[in-house]
């Protein structure tokens, strides 16, 4: 070991796994796609099977003064999901890894595992092992998901095309709203612990924050209809990031349009009120887990109708760069600020 010292922050998590993958050569001709996608691709018979994990740390991705634990199980099962629906894949199965401090009683388990069996139950795929054992600092949870799709039906972030409309479902920038909401009332309440929170009027963004919905309505909705997108993935850095990500695999441009950006109203008002810029919250917000994918433009008719997913764009060359248009018509580069947990 060299004396150097080179600090995370500097390169960033991206930049961190692209360091990690330099040094990992892969060894099996079964293991179709490793590192860099949503999930990595394993050969197996006449189908494929997708692999996808997510680690859940307390302070860091949840809080548990306003989190419940029966969402905090269901959110740590739907984001996997969601990294399964971005593949085009239909999951399967699922392991529950957790970690617990002593302030945990059997009950506060049972109340974790009363969402996890709910989102397992929802998202139909089974519980099938993980670890437990015991933390010195809050609660971790970490969750596997398996899913199963033929080899030419999956969806890779490498796959957009020059010409290709890009797609966003549902709404954006609620969760991150959601977040400040819940930070706001929280800081409210400890300095005066006799105030009730106000969260009525604000239900659907921190719902959205609370309990994020895995899109695997539009992947079944995808199959009936016979579209397959050809780059897909899940929202959960925000979508200027993830834009990033499908222009850098594909090796493409992408050009956007703030008025087919697709925002809620109270997301939109609440931003407001909070004193943020609403497109800003949809362009750079992290964990609304929509997905966000690309089709040719013969897929476009059968699309077109469906209520929940937008076309706010289209792909352009690489040299073409990374545009956002403006209501006033201006074209400005996007920038990929993401979710930095560093
Ligand atoms: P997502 O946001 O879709 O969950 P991530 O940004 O977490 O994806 O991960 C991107 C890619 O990097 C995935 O292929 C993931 O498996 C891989 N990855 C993340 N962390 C590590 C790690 N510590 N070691 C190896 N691969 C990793
Ligand atoms: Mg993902």
């Amino acid at each position: 070991m060299s004396e150097e010292r080179t600090e995370i922050s500097e390169i960033g998590e991206f930049g961190l796994i692209d360091h990690l993958n330099e040094k990992i050569i892969i060894k099996h001709i079964s293991t179709i796609k490793g590192i860099g996608d949503d999930a990595a691709v394993i050969e197996a018979g006449d189908h494929v099977k997708v692999v996808t994990t997510d680690l859940l740390l307390e302070g860091i991705h949840f809080d548990l003064s306003y989190a419940p634990l029966p969402h905090i199980g269901f959110k740590a099962v739907a984001v996997n999901i969601s990294d399964v629906a971005a593949m085009n894949a239909i999951p399967k199965q699922i392991t529950v890894s957790i970690a617990l401090s002593n302030r945990f009683s059997v009950e506060a388990v049972d109340a974790l595992y009363a969402g996890i069996n709910a989102a397992a139950e929802h998202y139909s795929v089974d519980v099938i092992g993980g670890d437990t054992t015991a933390s010195r600092s809050g609660l971790v949870i970490s969750v596997t998901a398996i899913g199963e799709s033929k080899k030419e039906s999956l969806s890779f972030r490498s796959g957009a095309k020059i010409n290709d409309i890009i797609c966003v479902t549902g709404d954006l920038g609620g969760a991150l709203v959601g977040l400040q909401i819940l930070e706001r009332e929280k800081q409210v309440f400890l300095a005066n612990p006799d105030m009730k929170p106000e969260l009525e009027k604000y239900s659907y963004v921190t719902g959205r924050q609370l309990k994020p919905e895995a899109r695997m309505d539009i992947v079944h909705e995808l199959r009936e209809l016979g579209v397959v997108p050809s780059s897909m993935m899940d929202i959960s850095d925000g979508l200027a990031s993830e834009l990033f990500h499908i222009c850098k695999a594909s090796n493409v441009g992408v050009t956007i349009y703030e008025d087919k950006l697709p925002i809620d109203k109270q997301t939109f008002d609440t931003a407001v009120e909070l004193n943020l810029d609403p497109i800003t919250c949809v362009l750079n917000g992290g964990e609304d887990y929509e997905l966000l994918f690309t089709i040719d433009q013969k897929d476009f008719e059968k699309l077109e109708k469906h209520p929940d997913i937008h076309f706010i764009g289209h792909v352009t060359k690489t040299e073409e760069g990374k545009y956002l248009v403006t209501k006033s018509g201006t074209a400005v580069q996007l920038k990929a600020q993401g979710w930095k947990h560093f």
